[in-house]
């Protein structure tokens, strides 16, 4: 499980994220929706370490994965993002071949990277039936809607225990996506997901738990379908009807 306690955010004088408490669970696909800017994107970002690249940016909270402190010191973030995959809204594969993009983590963690893992890495991303013949094609010849599932590979061949999506289908077709969704749903038997959507349909249809956050604070947050039937707060209402 992966959990933010009382986590603020703030970029130089900018806060960004005002005390998040969210939770990820395990077997379970979580939906992070809000109007643009309200910081979805920043949390799912600061569960990867990615801050680390920011000079201005300052962090206050706990982030845990299992008992694990994730800012510890002592953790290289290599292990971080071994642990924890993430996948973003346009697909960013290698400029290598296809299995280079899935040897290339691999071997960084000294993990074996043979034809068997690469097999079942772009198995389970539901893409080896298309592209078993064409292994060593560069990575950028592929299609949009594969070069996401082969960045989804790329995740799931490293065996992590969670895969963090930011807007994984906001650049998809209709059948691309409902692809991806169908394969959301399938590796949710086998790790912690969250997913950052603007598609309202799309919450509906693969997430388990709904968060719904505005102007950096988590406002509501509870079982899909309630959230979207039977929300609680007025704002929640507002946006998932569509007013902003
Ligand atoms: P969208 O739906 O448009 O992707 P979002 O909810 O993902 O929006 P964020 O990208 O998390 O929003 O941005 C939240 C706020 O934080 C924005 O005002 C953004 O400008 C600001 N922000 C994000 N990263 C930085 C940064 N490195 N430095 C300064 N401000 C930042
Ligand atoms: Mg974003």
């Amino acid at each position: 499980k992966l959990s933010a306690q009382n986590l603020n955010i703030s970029f130089g004088t900018k806060q960004v994220l005002k005390n998040v408490n969210v939770s990820f669970n395990e077997n379970e696909i979580t939906a992070l929706i809000g109007p643009s800017g309200c910081g979805k994107s920043t949390l799912l970002r600061s569960f990867n370490r990615m801050h680390d690249l920011s000079p201005d940016a300052n962090i206050n909270g706990t982030i845990m994965l299992d008992d694990l402190n994730i800012y510890s010191k002592n953790i290289p973030v290599t292990e971080i993002r071994k642990r924890i995959g993430m996948v973003f809204q346009k697909a960013n594969p290698f400029p290598k071949s296809i299995q280079e993009n899935i040897t290339y983590g691999l071997k960084i963690n000294n993990l074996p990277h043979g034809k068997d893992v690469i097999e079942k890495a772009l198995q389970e991303a539901y893409l080896w039936d298309e592209v078993k013949n064409d292994l060593k094609m560069p990575a950028t010849r592929l299609s949009g809607g594969q070069q996401q599932r082969l960045c989804i590979a790329r995740a799931v061949a490293l065996r992590p225990e969670v895969i963090l999506m930011d807007e994984p289908c906001s650049a998809l077709d209709p059948v691309s996506t409902l692809k991806i969704e169908e394969l959301i749903k399938h590796l949710k038997k086998k790790y912690t997901i969250a997913i950052v959507t603007h598609n309202m349909q799309q919450a509906q249809r693969v997430a388990d738990k709904t968060i719904f956050m505005y102007l950096g604070e988590v406002m509501e947050e509870g079982p899909t379908d309630q959230i979207f039937n039977n929300p609680k707060n007025e704002i929640t209402t507002n946006y998932i009807n569509g007013y902003f």
